[in-house]
């Protein structure tokens, strides 16, 4: 039994989907066409327009014709009414997002209900307040070689022109509200790149975004693969900025495109390992939250709580418990009622994570839940807990992004910010302790861009994120992520 699809969603994926460009539906310049499969059949979908330089250009001219006309022309609070509106949509349209998420991710339809659609909505409608408070600011300055004159300075914050956005597939239309929200909140023109694995929702939120009164060219949407069309928004000479989310790998090549073209301004969203710290004084909840930080969305988390510690006196009781959990979530299709862990999102993503837990095997690890694959279609992966690891293990240091925890004990306080820092990485991070002065004094400690006390994989529009080290630069959500869409100019006027 599956979830009745709803009409919109049929009709919607019952027909070839083209490229967004300048308010407009069209073809590839090449003509050329990719399939999105069903992760949990493998079976084809829907067919999308394959967008590549070409396609590129011609929205980025879109982008910045609207940039230099209508878009900065509106003034803050029509724009601002217009990202509310988007936000008005999506939950109108609430059910139809979360099975074209389902669809095309594979991620159970109840939790893309419950989490990626309402917080993609929420991300835009926060972002809508901000629309009319940017603010510069007045500076009394003193300049030392020209004595008694009086000056006024003051700042702007303007946008930055014309964006490109590169996003991954894990949390597909939420992974575009917090691209889109802050750089339309700002002032800015966009061309999104939606990965393409799950180009689905994205281009339903273009048409939402044209029904919510957008003007023809602020947002483009054109899918297509990494190399061509992602690769060409990075290093296009007339796009100001790129923000991207994705793996540590390719954000390296960004930076690599921003400086071989016109030093685009960047913000990377990219890999984690994160530790989540159990201590023996935790409630036990922490059991159950050790499991959700690892296994939400299917381990498929850029911030996921994949290296489990626990001290020593709870280690056995809180691993074993994980492994429990672990053997009790109920697999199966996105779309099936019940379903609490879908198919990973394509057979590139299963091979990956099937080789890291051959890896683990061979290395020596053993596996407490899981290891493997889970029936013969599809691409399932069983939710799994490695022990007996070694810190130099593949499994341990480099980021799955799958359902696989590697758990292993620690003593005492002063040893484990040191263990949990052992990473290139530093996205996310969490602690379970009963002793609030301690959790904090750890929390200092990490180096990591978001700690979760005695609760993971809380997210609200309003608190920053993004990573340490090789976790990323720069911040998405709150109003650090306005910021990060502005130039700030210095205007001084001798009196
Ligand atoms: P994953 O390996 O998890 O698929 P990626 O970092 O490869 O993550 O993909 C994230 C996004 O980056 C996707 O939209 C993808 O198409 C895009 N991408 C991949 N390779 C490149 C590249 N060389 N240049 C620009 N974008 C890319």
């Amino acid at each position: 039994m599956t979830v009745t699809l709803d009409r919109n969603v049929e009709n919607f994926i019952g027909i070839p989907r083209q490229l967004f460009i300048n308010g407009q539906w069209t073809d590839a310049a090449s003509g050329k066409t990719f399939e999105t499969p069903n992760p949990a059949t493998g079976e084809t979908l829907a067919r999308i327009a394959e967008g590549d330089a070409e396609d590129i250009d011609r929205a980025v001219r879109a982008a910045r014709a609207a940039f230099d006309g209508p878009w900065s022309r509106m003034t803050p609070s029509e724009r601002g009414r217009i990202i509310w509106r988007i936000g008005d949509l999506i939950l109108e349209h609430a059910d139809e997002l979360a099975q074209l998420e389902s669809l095309d991710n594979g991620k159970p339809y109840g939790v893309a209900q419950a989490a990626d659609v309402p917080l993609a909505a929420d991300l835009f409608h926060y972002m809508a307040g901000w629309a009319t408070k940017i603010e510069g600011s007045t500076i009394s300055i003193s300049v030392p070689y020209m004595p008694g004159v009086n000056f006024h300075s003051y700042t702007l914050r303007e946008p930055l022109g014309v964006v490109g956005q590169i996003i991954p597939w894990n949390f597909p239309l939420l992974m575009a509200a917090w691209k889109l929200g802050p750089a339309l909140a700002t002032g800015n023109c966009v061309v999104l790149k939606p990965a393409e694995q799950t180009p689905l929702t994205a281009l339903r939120l273009a048409e939402l975004i044209a029904a919510a009164g957008m003007p023809d060219g602020v947002v483009n949407v054109v899918p297509g693969f990494g190399e061509t069309a992602g690769a060409a928004l990075a290093a296009h000479n007339d796009v100001d900025k790129v923000a991207f989310t994705g793996s540590t790998e390719v954000g390296k090549l960004i930076v690599a495109a921003s400086g071989a073209s016109n030093l685009k301004k960047l913000t990377l969203e990219l890999g984690g390992k994160s530790p989540n710290i159990v201590f023996d004084d935790a409630d036990d909840s922490a059991i159950e939250g050790a499991a959700n930080a690892i296994f939400f969305n299917h381990g498929q988390c850029c911030v996921a709580g994949s290296r489990l510690f626990v001290q020593q006196g709870r280690y056995d009781e809180v691993v074993d418990g994980v492994a429990e959990i672990a053997k009790s979530i109920k697999m199966g299709p996105g779309m099936e009622p019940g379903t609490q862990m879908g198919p990973l999102v394509s057979e590139e993503q299963f091979r990956r994570v099937t080789g890291y837990l051959e890896s683990g095997k061979s290395d020596g690890a053993t596996a407490l839940a899981g290891g493997g694959r889970h029936g013969d279609r599809g691409y399932f992966v069983e939710p799994t807990v490695l022990t007996g690891t070694r810190p130099d293990m593949k499994v341990v240091r480099e980021e799955i992004f799958g359902p696989v925890l590697v758990a292993s004990p620690f003593t005492d306080l002063d040893e484990i910010a040191g263990i949990a820092n052992d990473s290139q990485y530093g996205l996310g991070a969490g602690i379970w302790t009963r002793d609030i002065s301690k959790a904090h004094a750890l929390a200092k400690k990490l180096r990591a861009g978001t700690v979760w006390i005695n609760c993971y994989n809380v997210f609200d529009a309003a608190l920053p994120f993004g990573g340490y080290k090789q976790s990323g630069w720069g911040r998405e959500m709150g109003h650090q992520a306005l910021e990060a869409y502005t130039e700030v100019k210095a205007v001084t006027t001798q009196l």
